[in-house]
């Protein structure tokens, strides 16, 4: 679909996810240099140190020379004057340490226009690295500069090359045509709405790409905002609504609800109880449940999920288990089966791992209602799939789903609705971003879960945390060592790699134990083997990407390695850190990190000193401050592209009143 575009350079797009026309026009640049214009070149004192500015003059001096001190660099010094003032301007360019040097670009007596970035050398200021410009020159205009995010082997000018081409597809065949795809459906449904969205959508997408000026850019992306917003309330809302006939149930729980809340091995947490409370009163009224569970790691969810679907048999019907992944379906169905024990319940698991012939004896008792609850990966809503009787589904970790899945689970018709999210937002940007759906917090740790001591370390540090590690196998307990990337031999990685860490730590042997591996790039089978040899205790250590953030839950382990702490998010190392401090016994979690800024410092000192997710967010969203939080996305709450909580808080509150308005849902407060 990218025409004049090679397959080498296609490989090189889609590793920004750029595949075809679409993905290009929405790859908005991820910053923009704004070059102001001096009107003479005295009033360059007047620009702050490295600023962008343009300026216009005649070229008095020009020359190339080797630098004296790194022979692979030339350097060619301009000076520009007009009748006001010079100025020198700098640039520096590799070449060959014996080669010869390159011709100097400008003529002495040449008018020119050239931009680029203020440096002042001894307070005198430089213009460095300029470029030529061709526009002319209107007094007093900015003139905006789109840098688009890169990867090895995509230039800067290259990139804006392939949008312009993209832009050209649009002039011909329309923007429809270009954005219609399936892995832009959010996309293309905001541009389905209307004609007068698709165009203003179309103007915005342009301008963000092609900004007049600063200003435009901030409109551009409300308008982006509004309509991702609009478009995310009517897909939620096509999804809120329950079926509004009488519910099955009135609000006494059944027999084995009762017993299993009876039998449950703790006392539940006030934040347990309040959340059944909760559910049981949602559960009895007249329209169907929706409702989202939002549940910081080890707050104790699982108990309320059983609940949701107990509540389902005890009626009569059937109750489904969703799973972003196989392992965490897997895991499910152990703790399920453990809290349904002795009730009778008939519990399967459906995953792609499931022999043909199995998951079709499966597939026939759920039609025929003999099974109970079902545990399973998406599967658990594809279309073949008939219920007997549903009347409660639950998918955790929700947001790994996109919406289009929530609607098939919708389409199977469950009564009742429990979306579960373990990803720590603040509590008010959760009530906007999932549009009026009602939300139940557990906010509240059960009792005697120790704190997981948390250390951040440098990287020359890493033989302490090996010794460290040696000494906590040796003792008995298994360790996580958790690393951003899975190959090191890759370009364009730099940071710490799954695959080399495995083969350090197995020649190592820490605790005289053998090590697993696991990563995304792993057949299923052989990611299901290096779990179980961890969860089963075969080996004592398991090296990972962050692929073990959810739900693997081993009470065993009692240390969690990440190296290379500064390339994950605030949230995913709280998630990550949460996989350990699960048993009675003390809990460690080491950060190994290069912390070249004092953001990220400050971020892994928020992580060390709280341990409350939902404070955490909170916190992260303070650091980070409007602007440098893209939020929802990261975290995964909603799949936003444009829309910023806080940039546009008021949007998403707006968005969160009509909402209202429209479907009479209620948020929980
Ligand atoms: P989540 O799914 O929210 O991460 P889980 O439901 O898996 O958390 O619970 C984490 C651990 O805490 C489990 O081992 C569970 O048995 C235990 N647990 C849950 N609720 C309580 C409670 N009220 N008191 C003591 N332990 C609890
Ligand atoms: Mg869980």
């Amino acid at each position: 679909m990218l025409s004049g575009i090679g397959q080498a350079r296609a490989k090189q797009l889609a590793r920004l996810s750029i595949h075809d026309v679409g993905d290009l026009l929405t790859y908005v640049p991820r910053t923009y240099d704004v070059y102001h214009t001096l009107p003479t070149l005295r009033k360059i004192h007047e620009a702050k140190q490295y600023t962008h500015v343009r300026l216009q003059g005649t070229i008095v001096r020009a020359s190339v020379s080797r630098s004296r001190s790194k022979a692979y660099l030339a350097i060619e010094r301009l000076t520009i004057a007009d009748k006001t003032d010079t100025v020198p301007a700098v640039s520096f360019m590799p070449v060959r340490p014996r080669g010869r040097l390159p011709k100097p670009r400008y003529q002495v007596g040449e008018k020119v226009v050239l931009r680029g970035k203020i440096n002042k050398y001894n307070g005198v200021p430089t213009l460095l690295d300029p470029e030529r410009d061709e526009k002319s020159l209107a007094p007093h205009a900015e003139l905006v500069v789109p840098r688009y995010g890169l990867t090895q082997g995509i230039s800067q000018h290259m990139m804006q090359k392939f949008v312009a081409t993209a832009w050209e597809y649009v002039t011909q065949a329309g923007l429809h045509k270009a954005l219609q795809r399936k892995n832009n459906a959010e996309f293309a449904a905001m541009l389905t709405v209307n004609s007068v969205q698709s165009h203003h959508t179309c103007q915005a997408l342009y301008v963000l790409h092609y900004p007049q000026n600063p200003a435009e850019i901030d409109m551009a992306r409300r308008v982006l905002a509004w309509f991702e917003l609009l478009n995310l309330q009517q897909r939620t809302g096509l999804v809120a609504r329950g079926p509004g006939i009488p519910s099955p149930w009135a609000e006494q729980d059944g027999d084995k609800t009762e017993r299993m809340l009876h039998n449950v091995p703790f006392q539940l947490t006030g934040a347990q109880q309040r959340v059944i409370a909760e559910l049981r009163a949602d559960m009895a009224r007249q329209h169907g449940m929706r409702r989202v569970l939002c549940g910081d790691v080890g707050s104790g969810k699982s108990v309320i999920i059983a609940y949701a679907l107990l509540k389902a048999v005890d009626a009569g019907g059937q109750g489904v288990l969703i799973a972003p992944t196989r392992i965490l379906a897997n895991q499910h169905a152990i703790t399920m089966q453990r809290f349904f024990q002795g009730l009778n319940v008939n519990v399967a698991l459906l995953t792609a791992q499931t022999p043909p012939d199995e998951r079709k004896t499966i597939e026939e008792q759920i039609t025929a209602g003999e099974v109970d609850v079902l545990i399973a990966t998406h599967i658990g809503f594809s279309e073949g799939l008939k219920y007997h009787n549903l009347l409660v589904g639950v998918i955790d970790e929700q947001h790994r789903f996109g919406i289009d899945q929530r609607i098939a689970l919708q389409q199977k018709n469950p009564y009742h609705t429990l979306w579960v999210s373990a990803t720590p937002i603040p509590k008010t940007m959760a009530q906007i971003a999932y549009g009026g759906v009602p939300l139940s917090f557990l906010d509240e740790r059960p009792p005697g879960r120790q704190k997981v001591e948390t250390r951040c370390l440098l990287p020359h540090q890493r033989a302490d945390v090996y010794g460290f590690l040696d000494k906590e196998v040796g003792r008995g307990g298994r360790a996580f060592v958790v690393c951003p990337f899975i190959d090191a031999d890759e370009a364009d990685i730099e940071g710490p790699a799954a695959v080399q860490t495995f083969t350090k730590l197995q020649n190592m042997k820490p605790g005289g134990r053998d090590v697993a591996l696991i990563h995304g790039r792993l057949t299923p089978k052989e990611q299901e083997d290096a779990m179980q040899s961890f969860v089963q205790g075969k080996v004592g250590t398991l090296v990972a990407t962050s692929m073990v953030e959810v739900g693997v839950d081993v009470p065993e382990a009692t240390l969690m390695v990440i190296d290379g702490a500064e390339h994950f998010g605030l949230a995913q190392l709280h998630q990550l850190r949460g996989r350990v401090g699960r048993g009675d016994k003390k809990s460690y979690a080491l950060f190994i990190s290069d912390v070249p800024t004092d953001l990220a410092k400050q971020r892994l000192e928020a992580l060390r000193s709280t341990y409350d997710g939902f404070a955490l967010a909170e916190e992260d969203l303070k650091l980070r401050g409007p602007g440098e939080f893209s939020g929802m996305r990261q975290s995964g709450v909603a799949d936003l592209q444009f829309a910023d909580i806080v940039q546009h808080q008021d949007l998403f509150a707006k968005a969160a009143q009509m909402q209202n308005e429209r479907w009479g849902t209620t948020p929980h407060t």
